[in-house]
């Protein structure tokens, strides 16, 4: 290749390209390569929410809940049985970061990052960011057992200086009046933001990053291949790549790649779904969570999608469909009018999750040429420019508040600190 590219970036989801916005910010020549087209693995089908704070795993499943959690049939939460014996040191690493010391620290962090979330896609985008709706996030509490639980997480979210309003009755009905009726009480946070449809979104950026000079390509990377003086070979399908800087945005997939460079992450795969509702736009106008059924009923180009469900197992593992149409059937049953879309099938995509349910963004020790930004979990959407912007730091060398507690070695993955 005669003009030599800065950096590679392997991922087109949300992740990959604002990282591709980020280093292209700084100057660099940077090409981005997906075996698919744009935002086709799990940045297609998320909820599309922008959230202004969020909590790890750990602050809402202890450790002794999870096994009524994980086998409870009508349980939002499932494991995929044949990945399970591959899952055990995951799973004694959640067990750690299920501590209370590391739940708060993981929310700090957590928080801190999504209050810079809609900053960072405004940076990263300037004049072209396309439209975000800015009306809030609604989280209904069907039964009054639930507003205790609600309380304490909207005491710590008060902490981080969020706005939160607890409604019920005629506010709620002004706010959302479809789910109206079947809430005991809901939650209401104001700086919520979010947009109908998050390919599309994504498909934008890309197409921003191209405008900028960048450029994107369609191919499969195989293989990592360091050939000491003469640098970094990435083996594509379709080509060879010889760039200075390879950044793996690859989701839940990134430890394929990393294990030619003798790296590892704690990385699982949490599988979410969506469906296609048969309601017109309107019908409600913000992402609406029912959290005891584990699912957010969000609005979409043609009307709403239900998303959600926490499905565990190996990267590639069979997806299970039934567990949003079963998780749908409880929806029904206090919200009959909701069906599925016809002609429309159950999506689902791999969150790429990591014991703690922080990010990771890290260059990998071995090899310094290549970095890695995955395991944004339940927040890839909202958090993408932010880490974005922290790897782009680490490529430039410049220093960054957040990039040792997003690496690998942080001490809420590991035992030895
Ligand atoms: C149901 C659901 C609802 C969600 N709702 C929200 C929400 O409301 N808000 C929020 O913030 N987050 C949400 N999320 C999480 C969010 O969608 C993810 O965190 C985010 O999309 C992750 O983006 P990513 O770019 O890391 O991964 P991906 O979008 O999966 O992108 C990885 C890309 O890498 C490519 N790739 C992998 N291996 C290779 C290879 N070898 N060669 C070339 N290309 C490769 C894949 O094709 C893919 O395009 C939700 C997730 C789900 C499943």
């Amino acid at each position: 290749m005669g003009n030599r590219l800065d950096a590679l970036v392997v991922g087109a989801g949300v992740v990959g390209v604002t990282a591709a916005l980020a280093l292209q910010q700084r100057g660099l020549k940077v090409m981005v390569v997906d075996q698919q087209s744009v935002a086709q693995g799990c940045s297609f089908g998320n909820a599309g929410v922008i959230a202004p704070g969020a909590f790890p795993h750990g602050a809402y499943y202890r450790v002794a809940d999870l096994p009524a959690a994980l086998l409870k049939v009508n349980s939002p939460a499932a494991l995929d049985w044949a990945s399970a014996p591959n899952l055990l040191t995951w799973g004694a690493k959640y067990a750690r970061a299920a501590r209370p010391d590391i739940v708060r620290h993981g929310t700090n962090l957590l928080h801190h990052m999504c209050r810079d979330a809609l900053r960072s896609y405004e940076l990263l985008l300037g004049a072209d960011l396309p439209p975000i709706n800015r009306r809030g996030y609604l989280a209904v509490h069907l039964a009054h057992s639930e507003l205790k639980a609600a309380t304490r997480l909207n005491a710590i979210r008060s902490s981080h200086g969020l706005a939160v309003r607890m409604l019920s009755g005629s506010d709620l009905i002004e706010v959302e009046p479809a789910v109206a009726r079947v809430a005991a009480g809901a939650t209401f946070l104001a700086e919520s933001a979010h947009v109908t449809d998050p390919q599309a979104f994504v498909a934008s950026l890309a197409d921003v990053f191209m405008q900028r000079g960048g450029l994107l390509q369609c191919d499969r990377v195989e293989g990592l291949e360091n050939k000491g003086n003469q640098g970094m070979i990435v083996r594509g399908v379709r080509e060879n790549y010889v760039p200075r800087t390879v950044i793996l945005a690859t989701g839940s997939r990134a430890n394929h790649l990393l294990a030619d460079c003798a790296h590892h992450i704690p990385l699982a795969a949490e599988r979410g779904y969506h469906l296609e509702l048969n309601v017109e736009p309107g019908f409600i106008t913000r992402p609406t969570a029912l959290p005891s059924l584990g699912v957010v009923l969000t609005p979409s180009q043609r009307g709403a999608r239900i998303a959600g469900i926490s499905h565990f197992g190996l990267p590639g593992f069979r997806p299970r469909p039934r567990l949003l149409t079963c998780a749908l059937e409880r929806v029904r049953k206090l919200l009959p009018v909701l069906q599925a879309r016809p002609g429309f099938e159950v999506w689902s995509g791999e969150r790429a999750a990591t014991p703690d349910s922080l990010p990771i963004v890290e260059q990998v020790p071995s090899n310094p040429s290549i970095f890695v930004s995955t395991g944004h979990g339940h927040a890839g959407f909202t958090l993408a420019a932010v880490t974005a912007t922290v790897l782009a730091d680490l490529v430039t060398n410049r220093s960054s508040s957040y990039s040792q507690q997003l690496s690998s070695n942080r001490s809420g993955l590991n035992k030895a600190h």
